[in-house]
């Protein structure tokens, strides 16, 4: 009898979550597992901010796929994902193309950049790999030709974080540690340097706890980071951005460096594929499946799942991902097994720490509030412990982070 193919695209948190977890549930002779990503490697994307800034190499950020999956189960096939034809049930890839009978989309979301002008020309994004190496290098090389001027250019050395949500806050909290290191290693004055972070929203942090954000504004000002807040960045250039408070005239700042880090959407693969989407994001039915396609699920930041107490989607968090990657592993080892009954995704909220650099943090673990040392020190057991979901104790041992104490 024929085995039923599954395939799965992406190999970030859902997808890879969901991998190893199939190895486990199924026999060889029950199925046959594909396994599609851009690269040969994973990449923790929450680990990204580090990357980018600098303060951890990226390598350290990324292992080889190839180490966590069971090579006898999972046939691992390097390419990019181009379109998916949902009704001929096959997937185009850049180097070919695959059939499945069960699909599983995990491909992560992109930056939404809101049709801002210039944003996507000459803003950096931390994104992924590559995004985080291209934003490190542009920052030494803007360190370096510092000095190399006859007339300096201090806007050279100025910064800009659009966004004050996890991702902006991550990277400033790694910037604030970083920039001394480059000022000593470029033989810049650290008073030049400047470090402005824009949020649209009356707020850092919107919708999370006042008393955690006032603590994480009041260290990052006190490490030198000027906060404009309720001041949207309306538009980019090559020199800098241009920022209005309201419906005020819009003012420019000039900076040698604009991030963007203010806000995610599904990956484009799935609106050029015609599912129906809210930005990019697909709402998912409980067992994961998109509706009227029972044979497609749609995991982490690509899929949009409704947490009912307060009638809106969850944010799209690794936390997630994980967590739907286990249902939808056990789900399609059900079908597999000819079982119709699925079960539901409901999320097991364990709580959201921020990093605010090495040794910072802010969070709320179990209903319980905690900053500091304390808080940066569960911030890296979380890290650990998503290594430790996908690829054991070994996986933490090569990868994880010890510098807890
Ligand atoms: P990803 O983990 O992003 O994986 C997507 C995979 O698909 C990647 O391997 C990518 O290379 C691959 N891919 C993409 N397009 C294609 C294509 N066309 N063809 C083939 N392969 C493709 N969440 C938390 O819960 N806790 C945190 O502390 C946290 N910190 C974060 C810090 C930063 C700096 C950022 C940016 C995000 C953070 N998040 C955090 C959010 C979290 O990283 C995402 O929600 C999570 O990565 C989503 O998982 P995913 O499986 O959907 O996608
Ligand atoms: P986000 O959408 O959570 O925050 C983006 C911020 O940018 C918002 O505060 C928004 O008001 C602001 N913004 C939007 N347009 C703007 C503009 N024109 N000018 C200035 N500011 C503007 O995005 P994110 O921070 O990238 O987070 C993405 C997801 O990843 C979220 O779900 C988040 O929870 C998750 N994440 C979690 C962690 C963590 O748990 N430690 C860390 C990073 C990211």
């Amino acid at each position: 009898m024929r085995k039923p193919k599954i395939v799965i695209l992406g190999a970030g948190y859902g997808g890879l979550m969901t991998t190893v977890r199939l190895q486990k549930h199924l026999g060889v002779n029950e199925a046959d597992i594909v396994l599609v990503n851009k690269n040969d490697y994973h990449y923790e994307t929450t680990w990204l901010h580090e990357a980018s800034a600098g303060t951890l190499h990226h390598d350290k950020v990324r292992y080889d796929i190839r180490d966590v999956i069971d090579r006898s189960k999972v046939d691992f096939i390097q390419s990019t994902v181009v379109e998916i034809k949902k009704d001929e049930k096959r997937v185009i890839l850049e180097s070919g193309e695959v059939e499945y009978d069960y699909l599983v989309i995990a491909l992560g979301g992109e930056p939404e950049t809101f049709g801002i002008k210039g944003l996507k020309e000459y803003a950096f994004g931390i994104t992924n790999v590559n995004s985080s190496r291209l934003l490190r290098e542009h920052m030494e090389y803007q360190f370096a030709t510092y000095n190399m001027e006859e007339e300096k250019d201090d806007t050279r050395l100025t910064i800009v974080v659009g966004g004050a949500g996890f991702t902006g806050i991550e990277f400033l909290g790694e910037l604030t540690n970083r920039v001394p290191e480059l000022c000593h290693e470029y033989d810049v004055d650290q008073h030049k340097v400047k470090i402005i972070c824009v949020e649209a929203a009356p707020t850092v942090l919107p919708g999370f706890d006042p008393e955690l954000v006032k603590y994480a504004v009041s260290q990052l000002e006190r490490k030198g980071v000027e906060f404009l807040i309720g001041t949207a960045i309306k538009e980019c250039t090559p020199e800098g951005i241009f920022v209005a408070k309201g419906e005020d005239e819009p003012r420019e700042i000039k900076a040698g460096t604009v991030v963007w880090a203010a806000g995610v959407r599904g990956n484009s693969v799935i609106e050029k594929s015609g599912f129906e989407a809210m930005r990019g994001r697909v709402k998912v039915q409980p067992d994961l499946r998109v509706p009227g396609f029972n044979d497609v699920f749609i995991l982490g930041d690509s899929s949009l799942v409704i947490n009912e107490e307060i009638n809106r989607p969850y944010p799209p968090t690794a936390q997630i991902a994980m967590q739907q990657g286990e249902v939808c592993a056990r789900n399609i080892a059900a079908l597999v097994r000819n079982k119709q009954d699925l079960e539901e995704f409901k999320f097991d909220n364990k709580g959201t720490v921020c990093s605010l650099g090495e040794d910072d943090a802010i969070g709320v673990v179990f209903g319980k509030k905690i900053t500091g040392a304390s808080a940066s020190f569960m911030k890296k057991v979380v890290d650990n412990r998503s290594l430790y979901m996908i690829g054991g104790a070994g996986l933490v041992l090569k990868k994880g982070k010890f510098n807890i104490f």
